[in-house]
Protein backbone atom coordinates (compact mmCIF):
# COMPACT_ATOMS: atom_id res chain seq x y z
CA UNK A 1 0.00 0.00 0.00
CA UNK A 2 2.65 2.43 0.71
CA UNK A 3 4.39 1.84 -2.30
CA UNK A 4 0.98 2.86 -4.66
CA UNK A 5 1.01 6.00 -2.34
CA UNK A 6 4.90 6.50 -2.80
CA UNK A 7 4.13 5.99 -6.50
CA UNK A 8 1.37 8.35 -7.03
CA UNK A 9 3.30 11.16 -5.24
CA UNK A 10 6.25 10.95 -7.21
CA UNK A 11 3.96 11.28 -10.43
CA UNK A 12 1.95 14.29 -9.03
CA UNK A 13 5.27 15.70 -8.26
CA UNK A 14 6.23 15.43 -11.89
CA UNK A 15 2.86 17.38 -12.90
CA UNK A 16 4.04 19.85 -10.54
CA UNK A 17 6.69 20.37 -12.24
CA UNK A 18 5.75 20.09 -15.54
CA UNK A 19 3.41 22.95 -15.08
CA UNK A 20 6.25 25.54 -13.44
CA UNK A 21 8.53 24.73 -16.56
CA UNK A 22 5.45 25.80 -18.85
CA UNK A 23 4.51 28.40 -16.94
CA UNK A 24 8.28 29.51 -17.03
CA UNK A 25 8.32 28.91 -20.96
CA UNK A 26 4.70 30.59 -21.77
CA UNK A 27 5.69 33.37 -19.92
CA UNK A 28 8.99 34.00 -21.76
CA UNK A 29 7.44 33.41 -24.90
CA UNK A 30 5.04 36.26 -24.74
CA UNK A 31 8.19 38.93 -22.95
CA UNK A 32 9.80 41.48 -25.51
CA UNK A 33 12.87 40.11 -27.33
CA UNK A 34 16.30 41.69 -25.74
CA UNK A 35 18.96 39.43 -27.83
CA UNK A 36 20.51 41.86 -30.36
CA UNK A 37 20.88 40.46 -33.77
CA UNK A 38 24.50 40.90 -33.91
CA UNK A 39 26.06 41.74 -36.20
CA UNK A 40 23.11 41.91 -38.53
CA UNK A 41 21.54 45.45 -36.76
CA UNK A 42 25.96 46.36 -36.58
CA UNK A 43 24.51 49.54 -37.92
CA UNK A 44 21.75 50.37 -35.45
CA UNK A 45 23.66 48.88 -32.74
CA UNK A 46 23.13 51.03 -29.61
CA UNK A 47 26.60 50.58 -27.15
CA UNK A 48 26.32 52.38 -23.76
CA UNK A 49 29.14 55.06 -23.53
CA UNK A 50 30.12 53.73 -20.29
CA UNK A 51 31.75 50.70 -22.13
CA UNK A 52 35.36 50.49 -21.84
CA UNK A 53 36.70 49.22 -25.32
CA UNK A 54 40.02 50.92 -26.21
CA UNK A 55 41.87 53.45 -24.71
CA UNK A 56 41.89 56.83 -27.11
CA UNK A 57 43.25 60.21 -26.58
CA UNK A 58 40.94 63.02 -26.86
CA UNK A 59 41.10 65.55 -30.05
CA UNK A 60 39.63 68.56 -30.56
CA UNK A 61 38.23 69.99 -33.68
CA UNK A 62 41.53 71.31 -35.26
CA UNK A 63 43.29 67.83 -34.47
CA UNK A 64 44.97 68.66 -31.12
CA UNK A 65 45.38 66.43 -28.71
CA UNK A 66 46.20 67.67 -24.40
CA UNK A 67 48.54 64.70 -23.70
CA UNK A 68 51.72 66.77 -22.41
CA UNK A 69 53.57 63.47 -22.39
CA UNK A 70 53.81 63.66 -18.19
CA UNK A 71 53.78 60.09 -17.85
CA UNK A 72 51.75 60.00 -15.16
CA UNK A 73 49.11 57.57 -16.95
CA UNK A 74 52.10 55.32 -17.59
CA UNK A 75 53.69 55.16 -13.59
CA UNK A 76 49.97 54.79 -12.35
CA UNK A 77 49.25 51.66 -15.09
CA UNK A 78 49.56 48.34 -12.89
CA UNK A 79 50.06 46.49 -15.93
CA UNK A 80 52.87 48.34 -18.01
CA UNK A 81 50.09 48.66 -21.02
CA UNK A 82 51.59 52.61 -21.78
CA UNK A 83 54.82 53.32 -23.05
CA UNK A 84 55.29 57.27 -24.14
CA UNK A 85 58.00 58.83 -25.35
CA UNK A 86 58.60 62.66 -25.60
CA UNK A 87 60.94 64.94 -27.81
CA UNK A 88 61.91 68.79 -27.27
CA UNK A 89 60.75 70.68 -30.16
CA UNK A 90 61.48 74.60 -30.72
CA UNK A 91 58.69 76.74 -31.25
CA UNK A 92 57.99 79.77 -33.71
CA UNK A 93 59.24 82.00 -30.64
CA UNK A 94 62.27 80.14 -30.50
CA UNK A 95 61.42 78.70 -27.10
CA UNK A 96 62.44 74.97 -26.43
CA UNK A 97 59.52 72.73 -25.26
CA UNK A 98 58.84 68.88 -24.17
CA UNK A 99 55.85 67.59 -26.36
CA UNK A 100 54.57 64.16 -26.88
CA UNK A 101 56.79 61.98 -29.15
CA UNK A 102 54.94 58.25 -29.44
CA UNK A 103 52.12 56.70 -26.76
CA UNK A 104 52.18 53.44 -27.33
CA UNK A 105 49.08 51.23 -25.74
CA UNK A 106 49.10 47.69 -25.54
CA UNK A 107 44.55 46.59 -25.60
CA UNK A 108 46.09 42.67 -24.80
CA UNK A 109 47.39 43.84 -21.32
CA UNK A 110 44.78 46.51 -20.33
CA UNK A 111 42.59 45.53 -17.72
CA UNK A 112 40.23 48.86 -18.19
CA UNK A 113 40.95 49.84 -14.41
CA UNK A 114 40.36 53.55 -15.96
CA UNK A 115 43.66 54.28 -14.00
CA UNK A 116 45.16 55.96 -16.61
CA UNK A 117 42.22 58.27 -17.52
CA UNK A 118 41.32 59.70 -13.74
CA UNK A 119 44.70 60.86 -12.86
CA UNK A 120 45.36 62.61 -15.75
CA UNK A 121 46.24 65.77 -15.00
CA UNK A 122 45.02 67.26 -18.70
CA UNK A 123 41.90 65.02 -18.83
CA UNK A 124 43.42 64.01 -22.36
CA UNK A 125 42.37 60.32 -22.07
CA UNK A 126 39.29 58.35 -22.22
CA UNK A 127 37.85 55.12 -23.09
CA UNK A 128 36.03 54.61 -26.44
CA UNK A 129 33.14 52.23 -26.65
CA UNK A 130 34.32 50.66 -30.32
CA UNK A 131 34.20 46.99 -29.09
CA UNK A 132 35.08 45.18 -32.58
CA UNK A 133 38.72 44.89 -31.73
CA UNK A 134 39.45 41.15 -33.10
CA UNK A 135 42.88 40.36 -34.26
CA UNK A 136 44.90 37.07 -35.55
CA UNK A 137 47.60 38.26 -33.58
CA UNK A 138 48.82 40.22 -30.19
CA UNK A 139 50.94 42.52 -31.88
CA UNK A 140 47.94 44.09 -33.57
CA UNK A 141 46.73 44.86 -30.68
CA UNK A 142 49.69 47.23 -29.62
CA UNK A 143 48.49 50.87 -31.15
CA UNK A 144 50.05 54.06 -31.27
CA UNK A 145 46.99 56.81 -29.87
CA UNK A 146 48.99 60.08 -31.33
CA UNK A 147 48.34 58.61 -34.78
CA UNK A 148 47.53 61.91 -35.99
CA UNK A 149 49.85 64.86 -37.69
CA UNK A 150 49.84 67.34 -35.33
CA UNK A 151 49.07 71.18 -36.24
CA UNK A 152 51.81 73.23 -36.66
CA UNK A 153 52.07 75.50 -33.47
CA UNK A 154 50.84 79.50 -34.32
CA UNK A 155 52.89 82.13 -34.76
CA UNK A 156 53.49 83.98 -31.58
CA UNK A 157 51.45 87.25 -31.31
CA UNK A 158 53.70 90.87 -32.13
CA UNK A 159 54.78 92.30 -29.22
CA UNK A 160 52.55 94.57 -28.11
CA UNK A 161 53.87 98.90 -28.68
CA UNK A 162 56.18 100.40 -25.78
CA UNK A 163 53.86 102.43 -23.75
CA UNK A 164 55.04 106.20 -24.43
CA UNK A 165 57.28 107.89 -21.37
CA UNK A 166 55.39 109.01 -19.22
CA UNK A 167 57.75 112.81 -19.06
CA UNK A 168 57.18 113.09 -22.51
CA UNK A 169 53.56 112.34 -22.49
CA UNK A 170 53.17 115.24 -19.63
CA UNK A 171 55.25 117.84 -21.41
CA UNK A 172 52.74 117.09 -24.77
CA UNK A 173 49.69 117.28 -22.55
CA UNK A 174 51.25 120.70 -20.85
CA UNK A 175 51.86 122.07 -24.63
CA UNK A 176 48.72 121.57 -25.35
CA UNK A 177 46.77 123.00 -22.58
CA UNK A 178 48.99 126.17 -23.35
CA UNK A 179 48.21 126.60 -26.67
CA UNK A 180 44.08 126.20 -25.47
CA UNK A 181 44.98 129.10 -23.01
CA UNK A 182 47.01 131.21 -25.37
CA UNK A 183 43.90 130.38 -28.32
CA UNK A 184 41.17 131.49 -25.56
CA UNK A 185 43.16 134.55 -24.44
CA UNK A 186 43.53 135.93 -28.39
CA UNK A 187 40.00 135.01 -28.80
CA UNK A 188 38.37 137.28 -25.57
CA UNK A 189 40.77 140.06 -26.75
CA UNK A 190 39.68 140.16 -30.03
CA UNK A 191 36.05 139.82 -28.67
CA UNK A 192 36.75 142.75 -26.68
CA UNK A 193 38.20 145.34 -29.24
CA UNK A 194 35.57 144.68 -31.94
CA UNK A 195 33.07 145.38 -28.92
CA UNK A 196 35.08 148.83 -28.24
CA UNK A 197 35.08 149.93 -32.36
CA UNK A 198 31.13 148.82 -32.41
CA UNK A 199 30.03 151.67 -29.42
CA UNK A 200 27.89 154.50 -30.76
CA UNK A 201 29.35 157.89 -32.27
CA UNK A 202 27.86 160.93 -29.86
CA UNK A 203 25.25 162.65 -32.62
CA UNK A 204 25.43 165.60 -34.82
CA UNK A 205 24.87 169.22 -32.72
CA UNK A 206 24.77 167.63 -29.48
CA UNK A 207 26.73 169.66 -27.04
CA UNK A 208 30.22 168.36 -26.47
CA UNK A 209 30.90 167.31 -22.90
CA UNK A 210 32.02 169.89 -20.82
CA UNK A 211 35.38 169.65 -19.01
CA UNK A 212 35.42 170.73 -15.76
CA UNK A 213 38.82 172.02 -15.47
CA UNK A 214 38.39 173.98 -17.94
CA UNK A 215 34.94 175.26 -16.70
CA UNK A 216 36.53 176.49 -13.63
CA UNK A 217 39.55 178.49 -15.57
CA UNK A 218 37.13 179.95 -17.61
CA UNK A 219 35.11 181.77 -14.60
S1 LIG B 1 47.79 61.23 -21.19
FE1 LIG B 1 47.67 62.63 -19.45
S2 LIG B 1 48.81 61.62 -17.78
FE2 LIG B 1 49.37 60.57 -19.70
S3 LIG B 1 51.23 61.63 -20.38
FE3 LIG B 1 49.50 62.65 -21.40
S4 LIG B 1 48.98 64.37 -20.03
FE4 LIG B 1 50.27 62.95 -18.83
S1 LIG C 1 42.91 51.20 -17.97
FE1 LIG C 1 44.32 50.49 -16.36
S2 LIG C 1 45.42 48.81 -17.34
FE2 LIG C 1 44.47 49.93 -19.00
S3 LIG C 1 46.02 51.39 -19.66
FE3 LIG C 1 44.78 52.43 -18.12
S4 LIG C 1 45.84 52.13 -16.18
FE4 LIG C 1 46.65 50.64 -17.64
Amino acid sequence: MSNIIQYFSEVGKGIKSLVTGMAVTGKEFVTPKITEQYPENRATLDISDRFRAELTLKYDSEGRHKCIGCGICQMNCPNGTIQLTTKMVELPDGKKKRKLDKYMYDLGSCTFCMLCVTTCPQGALEFSNDFEQAVFTRDKLVKQLNYRPEPADAAPAPAPKPAMDPEKLAQIKAEALAKAARIKAEKEAAAKAAAENAAPAPAEGAAAPVNEDNKANNQ
